[in-house]
């Protein structure tokens, strides 16, 4: 934990709760918080994540908190070790911090002095990556350079005993920025509280606001008026893809979703993400149309608990951009960009330096897992130690990990640090690409490194590896390394799980560049001290119109029909994907599964959900990626089973020697088939389908003989599949890892570009 954490007594307030709850292992000072190792029952475990934050001593203050699972060690005792000395430490930017209990109170105190005003903080909270130049940080060095602080914020600032001491973004109403209201052509409308209050009525009629946040513009509508959502959706071109709500408070949420105790405490952390929780009711609102959950977030900021104290009803807060480009962060810009569909916005003038998104988390297995890892996390490091791969490779010079295609994220290696950058996007317009160029200057810039090596993903096409390319031409120096994109998801989730090798590696997502020139998607990894070895991987079939056949399931399920019965699938229509093709579309894609052309051959998982989904008449066109798959495991829901389907795993030579496992699922297809004909309802067939994919994991792990086995890649976003695969995985006595505080999908490639090249596997 990072904070007020030294020097208040914190350490043998650790050693009497560990006592309390018989845990054993250590606490330490470090050179950037308290470093707590933990060991015990999970019970105690959790009550100690929980009591740190509620029972912790008077004067300290946790500014973040990351705690991930580790295989027990076999501590005998509890003790406090002796801090760590600093030497060639690299500084670490704080992420922005909600707001904390001190700096609320006084919003709302009538005869504070910062009594409604939207710009408060202290040294325990508010923003800092998102107004940080350069370091060190210092006023001088943020955008809060240009307010001259009046002598009460000046006295608060140099008095050591104050909560306000060196708090570098320091302000008052007298001194520091405010807000505006200006209509969509940029004429003020109103100022300072009146401008909030302003907003708050448009928001109340209905109409769209666009709100100049922590680290980018958000808009908002009231979230129980349909006509406003829909109106959202349309102007914002984004059709179905769930929404993110702002609740007033933890009690309001508790009104719509079911909200378990390490829920809330993420909720109300000082990382604030939106939270993906259960809704108890309908699912009928265009907020999350079909979906049994909600993405929920509380006010992070006092602009945020000003407004939502105003309005006092749960508002949508989605990312203030067009879908697929990054959030805007200058509200000049805005008016450019977001004037066709906000009516209103609400601006202030403190500059935000970069765009940070409201990151995403869950629950899952009762451990905290992100998804967007943006406000609130980055750009905290990761630290590779002891047993992880990389440790006997400590880099000498820094290494840069340009990510993926999409979500995209990159890193930074300094020694054993890797800083992570906040989500970028979907590498797909220019603006985001311009985004990434930015972030990657940015990040050299503020770490002052000059990287050595630039690792990037081994597909050729990928603006990110392209950009890595030129690079390498570029400077003779820089040692360009291509990792595999899937072989980057495995070693992403065992660096984070602080694994060293061997072990098993399953890497499912929908699309990987596959080093034979296909495309991967369903692979499973051997790796060992020096090599990651592709062991196994589903069976391939070939994806008519390649890249469009991800916008359309259906087409999945074409060449999945191909590849079991030959041409007698192209005969008929009676079935819901052909049906849905128009009868003059299908000689078409006919033709390119009988050559080949346009038509590459896939091993990926998420496609076989995307053909299971089109299969069962849930989805043939997707609105967003991922979404058939989505609502394939949604439909499980009421209906549970553990019965599976038939596969088998069959071994075949390799070219240049050794042999591998592949997974046919032709028989999961027929058995599909039959329970269709004979209408099985659509969730237990779904429910079996999963079954079945466990059972394979759980197969091929038997095969390879591992006792430890890594889920990654963006299919293991998919809760019920985690977690069965968890649960099957150890009942069969191997130990499952997954994804914690490194996202599971593409945000999480960066990170594995840099272990790849720290062992040399790229
Ligand atoms: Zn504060
Ligand atoms: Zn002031
Ligand atoms: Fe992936």
């Amino acid at each position: 934990m990072r904070g007020a954490v030294q020097g208040v007594g914190f350490r043998p307030f650790v050693y009497r709760l560990a006592a309390e709850l018989r845990l054993s292992g250590w606490v330490s000072n470090t050179s950037e918080g308290v470093f707590i190792e933990a060991e015990g029952p999970r019970a105690g475990l959790e009550q100690f994540a929980l009591r740190l934050r509620t029972d912790k001593p008077p004067r300290s203050f946790i500014q973040s908190l990351e705690s991930w699972w580790l295989d027990a060690a076999g501590y005998a005792g509890f003790e406090i070790r002796p801090g760590e000395s600093g030497g060639g430490k690299t500084a670490i930017i704080m992420p922005d911090i909600a707001t904390c209990p001190d700096c609320l109170a006084e919003i709302f105190d009538p005869r504070n002095r910062r009594h409604l005003y939207p710009f408060t903080n202290c040294t325990n909270c508010g923003p800092r990556f998102s107004i940080v130049e350069s370091l060190p940080y210092e006023r001088a060095n943020t955008s809060m350079k240009q307010f001259a602080m009046c002598p009460e914020c000046e006295q608060e600032y140099r008095e050591p005993a104050n909560r306000r001491f060196h708090a570098q973004p320091n302000a008052c109403p007298k001194c520091g920025p405010h807000l505006e209201s200006w209509d969509a052509a940029g004429t003020i409308l109103a100022t300072h509280h009146a401008a909030l209050l302003q907003a708050a009525q448009i928001i109340r009629d209905g109409k769209i606001l666009a709100i100049k946040g922590m680290g980018g513009f958000q808009l908002m509508v009231d979230a129980r008026n349909d006509d406003a959502v829909r109106r959202l959706r349309e102007r914002k071109r984004r059709e179905e893809k769930p929404f993110a709500v702002m609740y007033p408070s933890l009690e309001a949420v508790g009104a719509d979703c079911r909200v378990l105790d390490m829920e809330a405490r993420l909720l109300a952390s000082p990382e604030s993400p939106i939270v993906l929780l259960q809704r108890l009711g309908v699912r009928s609102s265009p907020v999350a149309p079909g979906n049994p959950n909600l993405g929920v977030m509380l006010p992070y900021s006092p602009l945020h608990h000003l407004l939502m104290s105003e309005l006092k009803f749960p508002v949508v807060a989605t990312s203030g951009n067009l879908s697929d480009e990054p959030i805007c962060i200058d509200e000049r810009e805005a008016l450019q960009r977001l004037g066709n569909f906000a009516d209103v916005f609400l601006v202030h003038n403190r500059p935000i330096v970069r765009h940070v998104d409201d990151s995403v988390a869950r629950v899952l297995l009762g451990r905290e897992q992100v998804l967007r890892r943006a406000r609130g996390y980055a750009p905290l490091p990761v630290r590779l130690t002891d047993g992880k791969p990389a440790t006997a490779f400590a880099a000498a010079t820094p290494i840069l990990a340009v990510g993926g295609h999409l979500k995209n994220t990159v890193a930074l290696a300094i020694g054993p640090q890797v800083f992570l950058s906040q989500h970028i996007g979907d590498l797909e317009t220019v603006q985001s690409y311009e985004a990434f160029l930015g972030v990657i200057n940015d990040f050299e810039r503020l770490y002052e490194a000059e990287p050595g090596w630039i690792a990037s993903d081994s597909h050729p096409d990928y603006l990110s590896t392209q950009f890595a390319k030129a690079l390498v031409e570029r400077k003779p120096s820089l040692r360009g390394v291509s990792v595999q994109h899937h072989v980057a998801h495995v070693l992403a989730c065992a660096a984070e799980n602080d694994l060293a090798p061997p072990l098993l590696g399953v890497s499912w997502d929908g699309t990987g560049h596959g080093l034979d020139g296909t495309v991967w998607g369903g692979e499973f990894f051997l790796v060992t001290e020096k090599a990651c070895e592709r062991v196994a991987h589903l069976r391939q079939f070939r994806l008519p119109g390649g890249d469009k056949a991800v916008q359309e399931p259906r087409r999945a399920m074409l060449g999945i029909l191909y590849e079991v019965f030959g041409e007698s699938a192209l005969a008929g229509r009676d079935t819901p994907p052909l049906q849905s093709f128009a009868a003059t579309e299908l000689p078409a894609l006919a033709g390119m599964l009988r050559t080949g052309v346009n038509s590459p051959l896939t091993s990926s998982a998420g496609r076989l959900f995307d053909a299971v989904a089109a299969f069962l008449g849930i989805r043939q066109i997707a609105r967003f990626e991922g979404q058939a798959a989505m609502e394939l495991e949604f439909i499980i829901d009421a209906t549970r089973t553990d019965g599976t389907y038939s596969f088998e795993l069959e071994r075949q030579e390799k070219t240049g020697g050794g042999s591998i496992l592949a997974v046919d699922w032709r028989p999961m297809v027929k058995d599909i088939l039959a329970d269709v004909k004979r209408h099985l309802a659509v969730g237990l067939i779904s429910a079996k389908f999963h079954n079945t994919l466990v059972e394979v994991i759980v197969s091929v792990a038997r095969r390879v003989g591992q006792p430890r086995v890594a889920l990654s890649g963006g299919c293991f976003q998919n809760r019920y599949l985690t977690e069965r695969a968890a649960a099957r995985l150890e009942a069969e006595g191997f130990r499952p890892y997954w994804h914690q505080h490194i996202p599971p999908n593409d945000g999480g490639i960066a990170l594995g570009q840099i272990v790849a090249t720290l062992m040399g596997v790229g």
